[in-house]
């Protein structure tokens, strides 16, 4: 069978996405091939269809465990021959998997590296045919990767024990101290490469201002994602959950999920989090790996990431599969502060701290850029994107910006005449003539700045504080318990010698847009009748996965339901045309879609 057919049969899609015909026939041919793409570009295929094409297994290592089970039955639901072998199957089990092997019955098998590199394994493999090797997660192998398992050090000994089966490597990590390793380490100097955009267009970015804490979260969940499945994530376990408590008492489907919960809570929760349509679960960092469902609709940061990468790697988990999807970060003076105090707090060498300077620098002016915020995030991975997005929080609403000098070397001279060791709250109240107890005590109604800046407002002065916060103009000594100190870059401002501009911020509006569906084949928007068969065909899948113990998004995806409610198919050859619908499905799946359909059809035209 040809690609194509395989593609449209089994996974039911019309169209292959950017390098992956390219990869499946470099290694269906034989050649070795190294896949640097994004999360959600699917690289599954990439090693699926070229292991189903080839004579014999396809073995696919990978370090997630707990994911293998619903891969494969994934891959089953779409009438693929799957298999697994790891920790959690009896040894029973594992002999029926290996008599399938051995009579061929199988075109994939998933193992975790431990189990790949043992003697015993290895032995196994050489009395089967193989199609290839897949080593998924493969920044694994290199101590630069963020991720390093030293089991995969020791995969390619297995796979030079058979040097003519073709071997593809596949991560979604973009560093380039990591490719190299990757490349040498899993011997592939000769592979075809195949690297993409790290763009995620579906994803919208947005950072507002934090003004009303917990209920912004509830209410950016209530009116742009009722009903969606979203992670928040938040700097400590105890905000995790506060916040959990809060928006569960508001009437939101959400669970907390952090390291100090015992293992038993973590699992149950996770699993709530793969299975229940409109979970939201707030988290610490602690909430990551091994996360795969491809609806998540939103992704929100309470508290600002540890760096970019974080942050890329954080928002990444919503819209894997490429449905329009949000990423909103929350952000404040006091988040600008507990950022620029991490430096104070680490300890490392001079060097380690240049490095950890320029990391904080960029996720400051990330969070404050007046430009796109797509073309900012990208170019942190030295991408170059030539046109603003229009789909980020600057290109959709209109930012503002005005010249602070004035106020800058106001707020600057504040901070200098008052010794380097107050906060934002004192400085402001010095700046806007406010005689407090403590300025009285300290004279500082007597200095040449008191009260000149009675023209911004306390929340403009803190707008200001923040902005050279995050400009690398005033820094944070937590010696001086947070008091602010000029640095190098004040100097020139003060003088005179250099303008500034800062960004106006919004004021904070009640959930602006609804949740709105890029164009894409199927159609984006449905009618108010179609959004009511699509939620009647919503429960259906509900049901069916209940009962089936199954993930929803295994039975069908949002996207293909949609266009189910769309084109409203009449019989089983209608229903293959259907978005992500291949034979297999249409067998297990199709009459009983269908006749929900015709159902809910009637009942419509009673209605008339
Ligand atoms: P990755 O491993 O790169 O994170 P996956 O392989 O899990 O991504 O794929 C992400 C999603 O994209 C999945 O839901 C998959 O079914 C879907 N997908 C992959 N290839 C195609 C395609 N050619 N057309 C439509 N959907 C696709
Ligand atoms: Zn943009």
């Amino acid at each position: 069978m040809r690609s194509h057919d395989i593609l449209k049969n089994y996974f039911g899609f019309d169209t292959f996405r950017e390098h992956q015909l390219d990869v499946i026939e470099t290694v269906a041919g034989g050649k070795d091939a190294f896949v640097l793409m994004p999360t959600g570009s699917g690289k599954s295929l990439c090693f699926q269809i070229p292991a189903m094409l080839r004579g014999g297994v396809g073995v696919v290592v990978s370090p997630l465990i707990a994911l293998m089970h619903d891969q494969v039955a994934g891959l089953r639901q779409n009438g693929v021959k799957a298999d697994f072998i790891n920790s959690a199957l009896s040894a029973k089990e594992i002999q029926a998997v290996a008599a399938k092997l051995k009579s061929g019955e199988t075109d994939l098998l998933y193992v975790a590296p431990e189990r790949l590199v043992t003697e015993r394994f290895r032995d196994f493999l050489s009395g089967i045919p193989i199609a290839l090797f897949a080593i998924d997660e493969a920044h694994c192998v290199s101590q630069w990767g963020h991720d390093f398992r030293p089991e995969y050090l020791k995969i390619q000994d297995v796979t030079r024990q058979f040097p003519e089966v073709p071997k593809i490597a596949l991560t979604a990590t973009a560093d380039e101290v990591t490719q190299k390793d990757i490349l040498e380490k899993l011997d592939l100097a000769s592979a075809a490469h195949f690297i993409s955009s790290f763009d995620r267009p579906n994803i919208r970015y947005r950072v507002n201002l934090k003004d009303r804490g917990k209920q912004q979260v509830l209410q950016t969940i209530q009116s742009l994602h009722p009903q969606h499945t979203g992670i928040v994530y938040c700097r400590s376990r105890k905000r995790v959950d506060d916040l959990a408590a809060f928006l569960t008492q508001n009437g939101v489907n959400a669970v907390g999920y952090h390291a100090g919960l015992p293992t038993e809570d973590r699992t149950a929760r996770q699993k709530r989090f793969s299975t229940e349509p409109d979970i939201v679960v707030v988290a610490t960092i602690a909430f990551g790996l091994g996360i795969d469902r491809p609806d998540v609709r939103f992704v929100i940061h309470f508290d600002v990431p540890s760096s970019m990468e974080a942050y890329y790697q954080e928002t990444g988990r919503a819209g894997r599969d490429g449905e329009p999807a949000d990423a909103l970060m929350f952000y404040s003076l006091a988040d600008a502060i507990a950022v620029r105090q991490i430096l104070f707090q680490s300890d490392g060498d001079e060097s380690f701290k240049y490095i950890q300077q320029r990391k904080l620098d960029a996720l400051l002016g990330y969070c404050e850029t007046v430009e796109c915020r797509r073309q900012v995030l990208l170019r942190y991975f030295g991408e170059f994107l030539e046109k603003p997005c229009g789909n980020c929080g600057t290109c959709l609403d209109t930012v503002q910006s005005w010249d602070g000098t004035v106020a800058a070397q106001k707020a600057l001279s504040a901070v200098y005449r008052t010794g380097q060791r107050f906060g934002a709250q004192y400085l402001t109240d010095v700046l806007r003539g406010n005689a407090t107890e403590r300025i009285l005590r300290f004279g500082h109604d007597r200095i040449k700045t008191f009260g000149v800046g009675g023209d911004l407002s306390v929340g403009q002065w803190r707008s200001v504080f923040r902005q050279l916060i995050t400009g690398g103009f005033l820094t944070v000594d937590i010696n001086q318990r947070a008091g602010f100190r000029l640095t190098e870059k004040s100097r020139p401002v003060l003088k005179g010698e250099e303008s500034i501009h800062f960004r106006t911020d919004a004021p904070s509006t009640k959930g602006k847009q609804r949740f709105t569906v890029d164009k894409g084949q199927v159609s984006d928007t449905l009618d108010a009748a179609s959004q009511d068969l699509y939620e009647h065909l919503r429960a259906l899948r509900s049901n069916i996965a209940q009962t089936a113990s199954l993930p929803a998004y295994i039975i069908f995806h949002d996207k293909s339901l949609r266009d189910m409610a769309d084109k409203r198919p009449r019989n089983l050859s209608d229903f293959l045309f259907i978005h992500g619908v291949g034979a297999q499905k249409a067998e297990t799946y199709g009459q009983r879609f269908l006749d929900a359909i015709h159902e809910w059809e009637e009942r419509e035209a009673s209605k008339l």
